[in-house]
């Protein structure tokens, strides 16, 4: 068990499509207990592997901290790929443990169904609606290198350039530890 340092915006690996699992070794199960481990110290919803810089394709959600959502289970995503999404769309504020204090309007599909496979890689299909889709949306996006604010409209674009250089320059003060370089990557 161990908090891994949370990698930010401006940092190379969350720019990148992830590499995807082939098999759930040691490393791998060590992997997903330190996500979970580091995403409760940071009071998180969500977590995907490359946000602690592993270039794996892997996220994790856990709604269980959020009124209404107190009986969630959590879930581990492994290879996922989202298959279907509704026609409605829904506005939600967003945030995100790379972009830190940082919040914007973001809309997206309001329901998405996703196949993945399970920790023990057996193939999983979800139907997902409300807030859960909008994690699994956003955890999926960043392993395809795409963060909530790319997805913002282009005067929040601009209001969001100096907020965003400031992390990249880590001149920021976050309760949680942070990746020190934009070339942090864990070796698996
Ligand atoms: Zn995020």
């Amino acid at each position: 068990m161990a908090i891994l340092p949370i990698t930010m915006f401006g940092d190379k690996i969350l720019r990148k499509k992830v590499n995807k699992v082939k098999i759930v070794d040691n490393e791998i199960i060590e992997l997903i207990t330190n996500m979970f481990d580091t995403k409760r110290n940071a009071n998180g919803i969500g977590l995907a592997a490359n946000q602690v810089g592993a270039d794996r394709s892997i996220f994790i959600v856990d709604l269980s901290n959020v009124e209404e959502y107190e009986e969630f289970k959590p879930l581990v995503f492994i290879n996922p790929k989202i298959v279907k999404y509704s026609e409605e769309q829904t506005v939600f504020e967003e945030g995100c443990l790379s972009i830190p204090d940082i919040r914007s309007d973001v809309e997206r599909p309001e329901a998405i169904t996703i196949e993945y496979q399970d920790a023990e890689l057996k193939e999983q299909t979800m139907n997902a609606d409300n807030l859960l889709a909008r994690v699994i949306q956003h955890e999926y996006d960043h392993l395809l290198g795409i963060l909530f604010t790319d997805l913002v409209d282009d005067e929040m674009k601009k209001r969001l350039k100096k907020p965003l250089h400031r992390i990249r320059k880590r001149k920021i003060d976050i309760a949680y530890p942070i990746s020190k370089t934009i070339d942090y990557q864990l070796t698996l």
